[in-house]
């Protein structure tokens, strides 16, 4: 474990308006500061005692296709744009207030998150972050998904591998990005969700997705997306790479390691999430240990 830089905080409130993909229930989120070490803390304010759900791996909930925590009977779930935002700038302490327990889906990425977090004036704060520094190579392998991680010289370093063969109409692609907040806001923020035609019809027919329209996010015909045009040539490869960042965001530190994926997603992403939460336990009790 080493301490690179300080936490970080916003400075005032700011929120986000907007509905869920999933519930189509309106939204509102609004972010606040937090005390150093206090991490990031999802509130339902629309909730008898406004519970608190802390935006930890211990929490995880499963569930298909989001990343959904429960503490309770309160949940909260499409976390995982809003945590890529948080971990893209930095901001380690926030406490964040929702209306319902989908957060909105905006543009399908996170960059509204962004903008409004950079609203909010992040703030230095006298504690230090914690880094996980990797030192030995692991690896998550289910079917043909894997996820490794390694060491690497400098910061975290994500490569998403992005190929569901030839037959797919999404063709392969790789998004490969050492994480620094300049790269998150230029070139990783603004890569949106993407769904097949034929999954949106599905979805729709379970009652989900009803106000999702193709500008909401990148919905993939035979020919590519429909009524939209890509922001970047491999921005799934790039949406795919921020969920895993905003996945990991969930063992509460900083990781200096390089992480390759090949067809792996959320799932894949909590059981790395969990090994490096782990990690940061064993960690911890030598360095008691030791004093
Ligand atoms: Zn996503």
């Amino acid at each position: 474990m080493r301490q690179d830089r300080n936490q970080q905080t916003i400075s005032k409130s700011t929120s986000v308006q907007g509905f869920g993909l999933f519930t189509n229930a309106d939204v509102t989120v609004t972010f606040l500061p937090a005390e150093e070490n206090t991490g990031i803390v999802f509130e339902r304010v629309d909730l008898p005692g406004h519970p608190q759900i802390p935006a930890d791996i211990d929490y995880i909930a499963a569930e298909e296709r989001r990343t959904k925590l429960v503490n309770g009977s309160a949940s909260v779930e499409m976390i995982e744009h809003v945590m890529a935002a948080l971990a893209g700038l930095q901001i380690d302490n926030c406490r964040i207030q929702v209306n319902s327990s989908e957060l909105p889906g905006c543009d399908g990425s996170s960059l509204p998150y962004v903008v409004a977090l950079i609203e909010g004036q992040p703030v230095s704060q006298s504690a230090r972050r914690k880094t996980i520094v990797i030192n030995k190579e692991s690896a998550i392998e289910q079917g043909e998904a894997v996820v490794s991680i390694a060491p690497y010289f400098s910061g975290l370093r994500i490569s998403y591998d992005l190929n569901y063969g030839s037959e797919s109409c999404i063709p392969p692609q790789l998004a490969d990005f050492t994480i620094t907040p300049e790269a998150f806001v230029t070139k990783i923020a603004p890569a949106r969700t993407f769904v097949l035609e034929r999954e949106i019809e599905y979805l729709r027919r379970q009652g989900y997705g009803e106000k999702v329209t193709t500008a909401d996010l990148l919905v993939y015909g035979e020919s590519g997306p429909i009524g939209n045009s890509l922001r970047a040539h491999n921005e799934c490869a790039r949406h795919k790479l921020l969920d895993c960042l905003g996945d990991l965001a969930l063992c509460g530190c900083d990781v200096q390691g390089h992480i390759r994926a090949f067809r792996s997603g959320h799932r894949h992403n909590h059981q790395l999430a969990r090994q490096l939460k782990q990690m940061i336990r064993t960690d911890r009790k030598q360095n008691e240990r030791a004093a």
